[in-house]
């Protein structure tokens, strides 16, 4: 397994990858790998003949009094996760090298970012958008494997590969949950055991939302309150937001006539979680 820091080195080794004809899949992460990461790993090298993840913290996403300081940061163990996984090149560059002075170029992508986390982190999707367009440049990889854990940070990437005509193909992979059902998450190693009891309200409270549904209700404003009182039950959180909105083009809905999704961000202790369930429309009333 190749680790590279340099960029000029790892987009070699890439295009090295690529002048045989083998299909690289590249798999984007912060690090503090876990079940969640190793499942777009899989993904990938089911998919691809080279499979790279990149590893970075990346500071641009993070805004004012956020974690970044905080954020889990675990290079040797991740290394040794992505050997025994059977990774092909890791790239962990440092902040210097990816923002060097006299950067000045934001990738913004308006209307998806606008609703849901976008809202309550203002220019962390330009920080997004603006890393992963590096990377794609830098791993030019054919196909590129995101988590619906993060399912706006997926839709948009996808709208902005499409706008910027980036030849890399967006796959998006299904949510990895604890045996409880909490999301896995980087960020879920600093919860105090009393928080990841309270955590497990939020995927709980998504799965009696997604049935309800499913069993007829449409009224959206009853099925959010349902999901908040659970929450609120649960222990002291602070909820960012729960909202409905359309798979597509996450607008909120003020009736489930649609595939949709059930999405929301929560703060417990230090921590903001964030997770989601996809709900289709239920039949129409006879
Ligand atoms: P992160 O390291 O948190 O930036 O995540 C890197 C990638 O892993 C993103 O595409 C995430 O959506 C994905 N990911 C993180 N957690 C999970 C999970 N529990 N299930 C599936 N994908 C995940």
């Amino acid at each position: 397994m190749q680790v590279l820091k340099d960029i000029d080195d790892c987009r070699r080794a890439v295009l090295e990858a690529r002048k045989t004809g083998g299909v690289v899949g590249l798999v984007p992460t912060m690090g503090a790998l876990h079940e969640g990461h190793l499942s777009l790993v899989r993904a990938a090298e089911s998919r691809c003949d080279f499979t790279a993840v990149t590893i970075f913290v990346n500071p641009t996403q993070f805004g004012e009094g956020e974690d970044f300081d905080a954020y889990p940061r675990r290079l040797e163990a991740d290394l040794a996760v992505c050997r025994s996984a059977g990774v092909d090149l890791v790239f962990t560059p440092t902040a210097a090298a990816m923002y060097p002075p006299g950067v000045s170029t934001r990738v913004h992508v308006s209307g998806l970012t606008e609703g849901l986390c976008g809202a309550d982190r203002p220019g962390h999707f330009d920080g997004v958008a603006t890393v992963v367009a590096k990377l794609f440049n830098i791993l030019p990889a054919q196909l590129a494997f995101f988590g619906e854990k993060d399912y706006q940070q997926l839709l948009v990437i996808r709208r902005m590969a499409r706008d910027l005509n980036i030849p890399t193909e967006i796959v998006g992979c299904p949510i990895v949950r604890e045996a409880d059902g909490l999301a896995m998450s980087s960020r879920n190693a600093r919860l105090s055991p009393a928080e990841r009891r309270q955590a497990v309200s939020l995927s709980r409270s998504l799965f009696a939302a997604r049935d309800r549904i499913a069993s007829g209700s449409r009224d959206v404003g009853a099925v959010i309150s349902e999901i908040c009182i659970e929450i609120l039950r649960a222990g002291r959180t602070d909820i960012q937001y729960v909202d409905i909105v359309d798979a597509t083009t996450l607008e909120s809905l003020e009736v489930i006539d649609r595939p949709a999704r059930i999405c929301l961000a929560v703060r417990i202790g230090g921590c903001r979680l964030i997770d989601n369930v996809a709900v289709d429309s239920p039949p129409a009333a006879t």
